[in-house]
């Protein structure tokens, strides 16, 4: 069964309740959100009754809430540690993230691995590790290291890097990756022979560390170490290799997430996934939600 959704908001007032109604207005069966706001550390307690609420709202709408995913803030960097004050401070906010996470339930945890801003990718990737073991020591929640695009001091833009990092990470049960086909394309990888690129995964990594996959064209041809989003079938891969993607065999159990770009001031996810559905590009959907308003 296709299992596809995109992020979603997270509201003080609203919370997992406020997340779900979202992704349900878009014909969703799974969503990825973040705790709070994705470019900052601000978080509020989370509230228990929003959450068994919307928990058993999940039930009845039949989604498999151990593939709902949360994103961590993309300021959390554990791979520079210049700076002793800041390195600890992910560290402690990524385990209160951890925290959070089990007081919604939630399993997966999706984190870029970080920048290692001039320390060279050795040193950045020890880090990483270092981070992560105290992390993960007694966590509920797996987290997931997203592939990246490779812009700047990036680590994780090619499997070896995730392969080091996952190699050093001491609870192995709880660590796995999440696949972002925009950056798989800006970090050098053909994805449109994805079966290939799986089973180079499979040798460096192992498919089985994959469990969750993000679902975005690119606004830039393959390498450009780039990460600009776009909308499904307007950009480079294009729809049909993201169709292939998404409806391969070997990843019929993983969410699929969109973080496609808002056009305008309106959501596209609810049109993307028809589209999706439907196996048909929508030529007209830029134009249209362009207008409304
Ligand atoms: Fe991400
Ligand atoms: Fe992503
Ligand atoms: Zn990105």
């Amino acid at each position: 069964m296709l299992i596809i959704g995109s992020h979603v908001g997270f509201k003080k007032d609203s919370q997992l309740l406020g997340s779900l109604e979202e992704a349900l207005s878009y014909g969703a069966n799974t969503f990825m959100f973040y705790t709070g706001a994705p470019q900052n550390t601000m978080r509020y307690p989370i509230d228990t009754e929003l959450t068994k609420k919307a928990q058993a709202l999940i039930k009845e709408n039949n989604i498999d809430y151990s593939k709902v995913i949360v994103h961590a803030p993309y300021i959390v960097n554990l791979a520079n540690n210049n700076d002793p004050e800041k390195y600890q401070f992910s560290i402690n906010f990524l385990k209160e993230e951890v925290k959070r996470c089990e007081a919604l339930g939630i399993k997966y945890l999706v984190l870029h691995p970080g920048s290692h801003v001039g320390l060279g990718i050795d040193v950045g990737i020890k880090n990483i590790i270092n981070a992560l073991n105290q992390v993960l020591e007694n966590s509920e929640v797996t987290i997931l290291l997203e592939t990246m695009a490779g812009k700047g001091s990036e680590i994780g833009s090619n499997f070896k890097e995730i392969k080091k990092i996952i190699t050093g990470i001491k609870n192995k049960q709880r660590i796995g990756v999440c696949l972002d086909t925009c950056h798989l394309n800006d970090a050098g990888y053909n994805v449109a022979d994805f079966d290939q690129l799986l089973t180079y995964f499979d040798e460096i990594i192992g498919l089985n560390y994959v469990k969750c996959i993000h679902i975005n064209d690119s606004k830039n041809p393959q390498d450009s170490h780039k990460d600009r989003h776009e909308n499904i079938g307007y950009g480079t891969i294009g729809f049909d290799n993201l169709i292939k993607i998404i409806y391969n065999p070997k990843l019929e159990s993983i969410p699929k997430i969109l973080e496609t770009p808002y056009i305008g001031t309106n959501p596209p996810y609810k049109d993307e996934i028809n589209m999706i559905k439907n196996k048909k590009f929508d030529q007209n959907m830029k134009e249209r939600l362009q207008k409304q308003v």
